[in-house]
């Protein structure tokens, strides 16, 4: 008997066209997260199988990928004899301790003798007969035990750990995140992982009204997004002639209006450039005055690209709660500055009027200055591959 971790699929098993595709970027994204992690792989359409010496370390890892339904600690027998399999059970069992107990048995290998319910019948028979003081509980039981009939072999496994769900990373294409320091854009960007799609990053900094302290922050923070999208890249644009330009022409009502109207712009093209379909940001409808819902529209009005914005409809407690969850609040509430919070006017419109956008952008030569902003830019990669050389960051 070999002890080993057995993966449950997540929701890529109901997609039964892609379903090759699917797994194997599992695998693949997988084999990136335990690289430095003696084990081996293999899988089939039903489960995926690690052998490791270091299972800890292992599940540790594997509890960060995305795909993934739930994790088990299981042994595996070649011999399907039905006396070994008892006698198998009732020797992992000896060492748990419990009152009530079940078996559930699943059968893949349809030519196998005996079905399922007649095996589970048979296993349970010889535990109630060589454990005393234990019964069955089809309901509520202490102790489940699982027997699954593969062609080749046996499994055998107790309770999982649930896993992260959602999709592989990278099944469902590339987006792009607006990456500023604050509590939502990470969660946003975690969210949006969890749905298949691999992120870059795009982080806007001001020097010298923002700090390098703050930079570091930013990639802190897509330091631990990594973990989940196997690594980052970060696009950095300088900001400041830009914002500086807005400052001194634009009405200050509509700083920030322009401004994030100027963001979306060079995100889109960042985007174009990478490869990336859609736009995420950290928007929560109603949160300050360039998230009301006429400040969205005059501002995504920019772009044709999708603006995907997970956590459009969450309250504040509800995005700290995941951002605690996943690691990044204690690094958002870092106390740095961002461009937009430096910038920040009086008493920003709260229905910007698209129109005087217009007009207002047609006092600044922005295309120019857009253009200059994206050649400038700075890409960072940040992930498990580049640990040692980012290990300064966090
Ligand atoms: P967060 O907590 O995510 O910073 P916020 O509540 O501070 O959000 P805003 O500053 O209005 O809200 O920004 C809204 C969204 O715009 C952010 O969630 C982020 O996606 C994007 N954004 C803001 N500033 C930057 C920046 N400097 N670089 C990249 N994206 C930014
Ligand atoms: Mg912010």
């Amino acid at each position: 008997m070999k002890k080993i971790i057995i993966i449950k699929y997540g929701e890529l098993s109901t997609k039964k066209d892609n379903k090759n595709f699917f797994i194997s970027k599992l695998k693949n994204n997988i084999e990136v997260t335990l690289e430095n992690i003696n084990h081996n792989t293999y899988y089939d359409f039903g489960r995926m199988f690690i052998e490791t010496d270091d299972f800890d370390e292992v599940i540790k890892h594997l509890e960060n990928v995305f795909g993934i339904q739930e994790l088990l600690v299981g042994y595996t027998s070649n011999n399907l004899e039905i006396d070994d399999i008892k006698n198998k059970v009732l020797d992992l069992v000896s060492s748990k301790s419990f009152n009530t107990f079940k078996v559930v048995t699943k059968r893949s290998n349809k030519n196998y003798p005996i079905n399922s319910m007649e095996i589970s019948k048979v296993v349970g028979g010889h535990l109630l007969k060589n454990i005393s003081d234990i019964k069955v509980d089809v309901h509520n039981p202490e102790l489940t035990v699982n027997i699954e009939i593969r062609n080749e072999e046996v499994l055998f496994y107790f309770e999982g750990i649930k896993g992260l769900g959602g999709y592989p990373v990278g099944t469902l294409g590339k987006g792009l995140l607006m990456l500023s320091g604050g509590i939502d854009s990470p969660v946003a960007g975690y969210l949006t992982i969890k749905r298949g799609v691999k992120l870059e990053a795009i982080y806007f900094e001001s020097p010298p009204h923002t700090s390098d302290a703050a930079k570091d922050k930013v990639l802190k923070l897509a330091r631990v997004l990594a973990k989940y999208n196997t690594e980052v890249k970060v696009h950095v644009i300088n900001f400041t002639e830009i914002q500086e330009t807005i400052l001194k022409n634009i009405p200050h009502e509509y700083l920030i209006t322009i401004m994030r109207r100027m963001m979306y712009r060079i995100s889109a093209i960042i985007a174009n450039e990478n490869k990336c379909n859609i736009l995420v940001n950290g928007e929560s409808i109603g949160q300050v005055a360039s998230q009301t819902l006429t400040s969205m529209r005059a501002i995504n009005e920019v772009v044709k690209m999708p603006v995907i914005r997970p956590v459009a409809c969450f309250d504040k407690l509800e995005i700290i709660d995941i951002s605690k969850k996943i690691g990044t609040y204690d690094i958002s509430t870092l106390p740095f500055e961002d461009c937009c919070t430096v910038f920040v006017p009086k008493h920003p419109v709260i229905n910007p009027s698209p129109a005087l956008c217009e007009e207002y952008e047609a006092l600044i030569p922005y295309k120019e200055l857009i253009y200059k902003a994206i050649k400038g830019h700075t890409t960072i990669k940040v992930g498990i591959k580049e640990e040692n050389k980012f290990s300064d960051l966090l």
